[in-house]
């Protein structure tokens, strides 16, 4: 039993934690050492699952005092290979730890364990009528640690801000076997630097979080959610342009090209509620009063902004336009094998960059599919490359290191970044230098030295 771990730490970990607490069964191994990307393969030594901030706490520390590597896993639906453990790492669950504690209606906190999965949340809270705005087709399995780790974004973004701005207070563990608390339930606290920031969005390689004070906002109200047509990028940023100035609170802008729905259509067999058009814009709106939605909208028809278009007349037909956006990567990896990217550009330069990518793959990749999909009102663009049918799977995993190198060529041309929301885990850290300065990269590695000396914590993510 965790035969590549060292026996002494073996010992010192049986001491600490329960049988039932540990596993080394091969299937398990294989489910728990991988995130959602499928490039690497999984091969931990065991996989703890401890039951409380205090084992955490005790498990990072014989970790390194035993140096041992060991990988803080959450709901695993990562899209940059964080949570992969490939080469022998202790994987470190939280999923025990879901503790979900009372509403503080007053104050619009809920303390919640790392473990707590994303849309569990959601139900505790709509109970007093509150919620966590961080929202995304991957909810159900996601946990708030994994969250708060990767920062993530959503389709609420627009509305509502990232992960960060909604964490107020957060508990972490560190190899030293220290537990700091950071924030809490205060709204002020101006006594130096905040150091629960720097841990969000770090993706568990300064400390592991174990639990969080999560701020809540209120459940919305009515919402209108509309299916457009338009002809191109320029089409959907009309729109956008509108909407932003329209008699509602946007919360939500969405894009995605025909080549998705086609792909929707193989892969779900269902009939698109409108005509065939080149983009399409998914829009949710809080609170207009039909009277002057209506006018709104019959002047987009009007202007020709819009070819076509149509709105969830109940819930149910809302929640199935919404159901086209939110089936979109599991359209296309069921139809194909995708290459995925996750950029974010200043909204300006959005159409001056998606017409070079273009031009760039018609020129030097013909053949390869692009579908273009994403959060486009907050400047967020998943660029996904299919695989051509008649290109060897190798050989297509080979090219696209190549293509992502011009991919992300175009994209600090336009002065974007190289990772929007998903983080840089294994698969971008590659890359790195392309949005962040040689300077800032060594300022991250002396963070990490000073949280981690023993370099035991996710080891071989983010940082190159
Ligand atoms: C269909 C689909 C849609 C998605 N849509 C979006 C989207 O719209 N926006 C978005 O931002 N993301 C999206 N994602 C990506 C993913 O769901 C998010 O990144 C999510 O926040 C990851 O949470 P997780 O619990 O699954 O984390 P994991 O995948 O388990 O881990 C992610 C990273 O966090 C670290 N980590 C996990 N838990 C902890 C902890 N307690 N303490 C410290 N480090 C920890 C891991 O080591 C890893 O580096 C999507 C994924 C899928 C599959």
């Amino acid at each position: 039993m965790l035969s590549a771990l060292p026996s002494s730490f073996q010992q010192a970990l049986r001491d600490c934690l329960s049988p039932a607490q540990v596993t080394v069964e091969p299937d398990e191994l294989q489910t728990y050492g991988r995130d959602w990307t499928r490039v690497h393969t999984p091969a931990p030594s065991a996989v703890a699952f401890p039951r409380s901030a205090e084992e955490v706490a005790a498990v990072l520390k014989l970790c390194a005092e035993h140096d041992v590597a060991v990988v803080p896993s959450g709901g695993r639906t990562g899209l940059a290979g964080g949570a992969v453990a490939k080469d022998g790492e202790l994987v470190l669950s939280l999923e025990r730890m879901r503790h979900l504690g009372e509403v503080d209606e007053l104050g619009a906190t809920v303390r919640v364990g790392a473990g707590a999965i994303t849309e569990a949340v959601h139900h505790h809270c709509e109970a007093k009528g509150l919620t966590w705005p961080v929202d995304f087709a991957s909810k159900g399995s996601s946990q708030v640690g994994g969250n708060i780790a990767t920062n993530a974004g959503g389709v609420r973004v627009i509305r509502y801000g990232l992960t960060r701005q909604w964490v107020m207070g957060l508990q972490v563990a560190l190899p030293t076997g220290e537990l700091l608390e950071l924030g809490g339930a205060l709204e002020k606290d101006n006594t130096g630097t905040d150091l629960r920031q720097l841990f969000i969005g770090s993706e568990g390689i300064y400390g592991i979080v174990t639990a969080a004070t999560l701020k809540l906002t209120r459940v919305r109200g009515a919402t209108s959610v509309f299916l457009f047509g338009v002809d191109d990028l320029d089409g959907v940023l009309q729109v956008f342009r509108r909407a932003r100035r329209g008699p509602f609170v946007i919360e939500a802008f969405e894009m995605f090209t025909q080549r998705c729905m086609d792909r929707l259509e193989r892969h779900r067999g269902l009939t698109p509620p409108i005509e065939a058009c080149s983009h399409y814009v998914l829009l949710e709106v809080e609170a207009p009063d039909e009277a002057t939605r209506d006018e709104w909208l019959t002047a987009l028809f009007e202007d020709g902004i819009v070819s076509d278009g149509t709105m969830g007349q109940d819930v149910s037909q809302a929640a199935a336009l919404w159901q086209l956006r939110e089936g979109i990567s599991e359209s296309l990896s069921a139809t194909g094998l995708p290459h995925k990217n996750d950029v974010a550009l200043p909204i300006a330069r959005l159409e001056a960059f998606t017409q070079e990518l273009e031009r760039l793959f018609a020129e030097q990749y013909p053949g390869w599919e692009i579908c273009l999909f994403g959060h486009i009102g907050d400047g967020n663009l998943h660029v996904n490359v299919m695989k051509p049918d008649d290109m060897p799977k190798d050989v297509f995993l080979d090219k696209t290191h190549e293509a992502d190198r011009h991919i992300f060529e175009l994209v600090q041309g336009h002065g974007g970044s190289i990772s929007a929301e998903h983080g840089i885990g294994l698969l971008k850290k590659p890359w790195l230098h392309y949005t962040r300065s040689e300077a800032q990269i060594a300022l991250m590695k002396r963070m990490k030295s000073m949280f981690d000396p023993k370099g035991i914590l996710n080891p071989g993510k983010v940082l190159p």
